[in-house]
């Protein structure tokens, strides 16, 4: 039986996303490889709603929120980081490695950013440079308000950084609409493509202050990619089989309608819920001003279990694959990811071992 992968990245691939990476090397500085290039950036500026210049780099996303620091910043500059969990405080923890004066906003985890105090916190520092935000927290299943944070953060002569890594392509993105100059999402989550490259919008004002930026930096200069990929090309190697799959993903999302993408991810996250109370289980947090994540469902493990036991069993019983929770959560929290190639299909299975695993935890 075939693992059935439900963490929150990487994801399971489609069977024609596995025939893509399958395929031969090309030259990389040859013409198949900017075409392929071209393509994909040319297909995922509607996917993102921009008209911004995309950036794409071989990292994991991480390498991509590194990047968006590195090219924007210089040191001492002050930064607001806010977070909800475990991928905000990353994000503050990469700016604070290069020396920048990180002004946390920190929500209690199972909450979500309320805009009204991100207001206040602006006033509060106006020479605040940036403002780095977390769309959907996978850490905790909950995805932020982001049109209402735009809405407040747009007042303010900041630039607007964003981790949509497990978001855009599944929930709801924006970016020129909700005028975020750099958005950051990665192959691994729901473009239906292995791990390995970071995809990064970059805004006028971004590349303005990459001008001015005197950060150190090397392979994730921009001044390097925007040199070569006018030429079709990346300045170094890039992951070509994980290009070849995003190519993939993105002609599938294309094919099937971006609004519909949405909407699957929306109909699969509420049975996902569903599921969840059916079996008597809390999902963590309460969304606030924000949603429960369409990606990634977190679900409270009753107090006299051990999340991660009940992992364990479900992966050497039943070959299913479940996230844990990070850091604070570890052992309180179970969470299933349901993002890129996912149907309710995919999530029933979890349920019913989940319901087996359960009803002999609790005897
Ligand atoms: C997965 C994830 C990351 C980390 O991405 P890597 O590709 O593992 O570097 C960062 N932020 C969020 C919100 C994520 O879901």
């Amino acid at each position: 039986m075939e693992q059935n992968l439900r963490i929150p990245g990487p994801t399971p691939l489609p069977p024609s996303a596995l025939q893509a990476s399958a395929r031969q090397m090309i030259d990389h500085r040859g013409p198949e490889f900017a075409r392929m290039q071209q393509e994909i950036i040319a297909g995922l500026k509607p996917l993102f709603r921009t008209e911004n210049d995309i950036i794409l780099l071989t990292a994991s996303g991480t390498g991509g929120l590194e990047a968006a620091i590195v090219n924007l910043f210089s040191p001492g500059e002050q930064v607001l980081a806010i977070s909800i969990g475990s991928f905000g405080e990353r994000f503050a923890k990469i700016a604070q490695a290069y020396q920048l004066d990180v002004v946390p906003v920190r929500f209690p985890w199972g909450e979500t950013a309320d805009p009204t105090v991100v207001d206040q916190v602006l006033q509060e520092h106006p020479q605040a440079k940036g403002v780095l935000v977390t769309h959907n927290e996978t850490s905790t299943g909950l995805t932020n308000n982001l049109a209402a944070l735009s809405k407040v953060i747009s007042k303010y002569k900041v630039l607007f950084l964003v981790d949509s890594i497990s978001g855009v392509g599944a929930i709801e993105m924006r970016v020129d609409d909700w005028d975020i100059d750099v958005m950051v999402t990665g192959s691994q989550k729901a473009w239906m493509a292995p791990p390995g490259v970071a995809m990064v919008t970059v805004s006028p004002q971004a590349w303005a202050a990459t001008r001015l930026s005197r950060l150190p930096r090397f392979y994730f200069d921009f001044a390097h990619y925007e040199e070569w990929m006018a030429k079709g090309q990346t300045p170094w190697t890039p992951a070509t089989s994980v290009y070849y799959a995003l190519q993939n993903g993105i002609k599938l999302i294309e094919s099937e309608g971006l609004e519909k993408v949405l909407i699957r991810h929306q109909r699969v996250a509420d049975y996902t819920r569903q599921e969840a109370r059916r079996l008597g289980l809390q999902l963590f947090g309460k969304p606030g001003t924000g949603f429960y994540s369409n990606t990634v469902a977190a679900i409270s493990v009753p107090e006299t279990l051990d999340g991660d036991a009940i992992r364990k069993r479900l992966r050497e019983e039943y070959n299913i694959v479940l996230g844990g929770g990070l850091g604070k959560l570890k052992g309180k929290i179970v969470r299933i990811g349901h993002m890129g190639w996912v149907e309710e299909s995919h999530i029933a299975p979890v349920f019913s071992a989940l319901q087996e695993v359960l009803a002999r935890a609790q005897v």
